[in-house]
């Protein structure tokens, strides 16, 4: 078997290789993908490093050009990188070529911001100066992705760090290197100089460390687990290095008394269990008012019945697999804890065979759930979630509130009154009526607060501040 290597300096590189393994057929391997070393870690940030002050200057129209045609292969490609991605990932097709539609879409809208480049000039407080505000890209940015969206994640932060000027050193999570390596292959190809983009993909423990202790990376930006957002936190302190978090979430989805019970259930199913339910932005916590409570919780249940869960590639599959063996294991034990915590076993919480040996989980909702219980707090990142019963908008609020985490949050209900005040006060990045709390545009900014994020938001416009640094310059006239 071939294996797909990693991109050093402009050239292919790496003779050691791990399995990058099927989760709907574990027999399946979808390829040999190279695991690289701490030294091809550094020898890719030395060549970001030294391809930066070329691109850097570059001119916007190359850039636009790069862009534009990584965009239009990933376009004319949808089908065969969505199948890549179900069969590395587990998302069913339609969802996977729906996200490869949308890498393809930030490469797209990031090849036009190249071309609006823009900075301003204002009048100085003293007489006959001129100031001129611009942005400069910052360096060598480090990019560290994880498995649930193989491409759109590479996508979002790839195409604003080349589109500013930036050079790069990419690590996407190990268990899904396929569409990774076919992103730099395709930006490769469209004529990026060599340096401009490394690929190196391994261990996060070897290949991500070394980019953590590195002085030469700028910045970072990361999306994962809490946990190592925060080594890449404190590591980036001592190296004074920007850094963007995207971490966790435990995204509420209130259900009010005078919601369409249709529009709710449709949000609320959608939230918490398509793409597995492992999306950042699922919704886990279902927060219902005591009117409407025991209908959602019936439709709901119903809902469910119906979702497949099967091989993603099967047609008519709903909901693919989980990830990975470890993933399951975390699903199934937080099943077992909310057992024991007294949460009520509404619907699924075993697993399923299926034709072929895959980590198939039944979508799994709790009722009678506390906003204390550890499934409630932590995240899971399974197609698991709990109905939380609340008297009242007031208490459902407080209760959305009531989490160290805040990317998203979610409300249904024909109340406008409700709907504005939720919109004010939700503490959450993203705040989302009648919708699911997953979902997103790529043209506009996407982040959250409190435990969920850290730094300046990700995707839109709204990217060049992380991977742009403000120049204010002052010219005697
Ligand atoms: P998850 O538990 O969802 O896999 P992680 O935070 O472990 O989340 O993984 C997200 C990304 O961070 C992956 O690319 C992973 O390899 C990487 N990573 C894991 N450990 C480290 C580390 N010590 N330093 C840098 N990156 C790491």
């Amino acid at each position: 078997m071939t294996i797909y290597q990693n991109l050093i300096a402009g050239e292919w590189t790496g003779a050691d290789a791990v399995e990058n393994i099927n989760p709907s057929d574990t027999k399946e391997v979808v390829g040999l993908y190279a695991s690289g070393s701490a030294a091809d870690t550094k020898n890719a940030i030395a060549a970001a490093k030294a391809a930066f002050p070329a691109w850097s200057r570059s001119g916007i129209w190359e850039r636009h050009v790069i862009l534009k045609k990584a965009g239009d292969e990933i376009m004319a490609r949808k089908d065969e990188l969505g199948a890549l991605l179900a069969r590395e990932e587990g998302k069913t097709l339609p969802e996977a070529i729906g996200e490869t539609i949308r890498a393809s879409q930030i490469f797209e809208f990031f090849a036009g911001e190249a071309l609006r480049l823009a900075g301003e000039v204002v009048p100085s407080v003293r007489p006959n100066i001129g100031v001129e505000i611009t942005r400069e890209p910052l360096g060598v940015i480090g990019i560290i992705t994880p498995w649930n969206f193989p491409i759109a994640i590479p996508a979002w932060k790839i195409a604003p760090a080349l589109c500013y000027g930036n050079t790069v050193v990419f690590k996407p999570a190990e268990l899904v290197p396929g569409c990774s390596w076919a992103i730099v292959d395709i930006l490769n190809r469209a004529g990026l100089p060599k340096g401009v983009l490394n690929l190196v993909m391994g261990k996060g423990s070897v290949v991500g460390q070394t980019m953590l202790d590195s002085p030469d990376l700028a910045g970072i930006t990361f999306t994962g687990s809490v946990g190592t957002g925060k080594r890449v936190a404190v590591s980036s302190i001592e190296h004074n290095r920007k850094i963007q978090l995207e971490m966790g979430g435990k995204n509420p989805m209130v259900i009010l008394d005078d919601a369409d019970l249709n529009v709710a259930v449709e949000a609320a199913a959608n939230s918490a269990f398509f793409s597995t339910g492992q999306r950042c932005t699922a919704s886990s916590r279902l927060i219902v008012t005591e009117g409407i409570h025991d209908r959602f919780v019936a439709a709901m249940t119903e809902r469910l019945k119906s979702l497949n869960v099967d091989h993603a590639l099967k047609t008519g599959t709903h909901i693919g697999p989980v990830v990975d063996e470890r993933q399951l294991k975390t699903d199934i034990d937080y099943i077992e804890i909310g057992r024991q915590e007294g949460a009520k076993l509404a619907f699924g919480g075993e697993l399923i065979s299926r034709d072929t040996p895959g980590f198939y989980l039944q979508p799994t909702l709790f009722t009678e759930a506390t906003n204390q219980m550890r499934i409630s707090r932590e995240e899971i990142f399974g197609p698991v979630a709990s109905v939380i019963r609340v008297r009242d908008y007031d208490e459902a609020l407080a209760v959305a509130n009531d989490t160290p985490f805040g990317l998203s949050s979610g409300i249904a209900t024909t109340s406008l009154k409700h709907a504005t005040h939720f919109k004010r006060n939700a503490e959450a990045g993203m705040v989302m009526v009648n919708l699911p709390t997953a979902g997103v545009d790529f043209h506009v900014p996407f982040g959250g607060r409190k435990g969920s994020s850290y730094g300046s938001r990700e995707q839109g416009k709204y990217a060049a501040e992380f991977f742009t640094v403000v120049k204010t310059a002052y010219t005697l006239a």
